[in-house]
């Protein structure tokens, strides 16, 4: 596969979630707990509650007040529209019981592939990783074909050692980024995978700062400058990002914003949406 078929023009679409197209695959494979973030129990393999029989969310405008906010916090980089409508060909879980079981199984690992190609192709839009980019290329069209696998190849996959692979290059890319802007004087508990939980950030110059993986629950980050800052996997719920700098910040996405908060005055990256509840 060419990277010219591989990168078109509407692979940016193609990695967000299209309900639409989806049979509601986040709101039955994946279980979850009576929490903060959901109102109610619920197994994997189970239909939510709130599903209606077009698959789509009953709540889906109120997520939050109605307590479902973990809902709007997910995001499945268009893998539930992939395994629909590519790997299971428009055939839904309802008409085809046989196959619900496998296809709840197939979800999620296509989720982690999506995942993943939602980050390279982040790293590909960046110039600064220009000297990397046939890497970057090369890995994504690798992972791309892989979301395209049979069912059965995809429930054998070793996601893990892909995983490895392409966080390789995202690690360049991260190192890349950061040393355009980094604070000589950045504070020594702010690294990957530091446990920040509730910590008192506000108004510190961050830039350049690696939050790979970082708890950052609740931290107050309000006036934070964090341009150019690598929050790959890190934990932001509720964490107070009020007139933060996140200009240039790489591998944050929509679902981590979402579980934030913040106001008109945060700067976020281009791709990147205010959400509603920061309005
Ligand atoms: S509340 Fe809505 S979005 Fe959340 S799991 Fe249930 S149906 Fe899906």
């Amino acid at each position: 596969m060419s990277a010219e078929v591989t990168l078109h023009d509407n692979i940016h679409h193609d990695l967000r979630a299209d309900c639409q197209h989806c049979f509601g695959l986040c709101c039955v494979a994946l279980p979850y707990a009576k929490s903060a973030d959901f109102a109610f129990d619920k197994d994997g393999g189970t239909p939510c509650r709130n599903l209606q029989s077009n698959y789509q969310c009953s709540i889906h405008k109120d997520l939050r007040e109605k307590g479902f906010r973990g809902c709007s916090a997910y995001e499945c980089f268009g893998a539930g529209q992939k395994v629909s409508q590519i790997t299971y060909e428009g055939k839904d879980w309802r008409n085809n019981p046989e196959t619900a079981n496998e296809m709840f199984d197939v979800f999620p690992i296509m989720q982690q592939l999506h995942e993943m190609l939602w980050y390279l192709y982040e790293a590909l839009s960046i110039d600064i990783a220009k000297p990397i980019h046939p890497e970057l290329r090369t890995s994504f069209e690798k992972i791309e074909r892989l979301t395209r696998l049979s069912k059965e190849r995809l429930l054998t996959l070793q996601v893990d050692e892909h995983r490895a692979e392409v966080n390789e290059w995202l690690l360049k890319t991260s190192e890349l980024v950061r040393a355009q802007a980094r604070n000589p004087k950045l504070p020594k508990k702010i690294s990957r995978g530091s446990v920040l939980i509730g910590a008192k950030l506000k108004g510190l110059d961050l830039r350049g700062a690696n939050l790979r993986g970082a708890l950052l629950i609740a931290a107050d980050l309000r006036n934070a400058d964090l341009r150019m800052t690598d929050f790959i996997g890190a934990d932001v719920r509720d964490a107070g990002l009020s007139g933060a700098d996140l200009t240039g910040s790489i591998f944050l996405t929509q679902a981590q914003v979402n579980a934030a908060n913040g106001d008109s005055n945060t700067k976020l990256p281009p791709s990147l949406q205010t959400p509603a509840h920061w309005k």
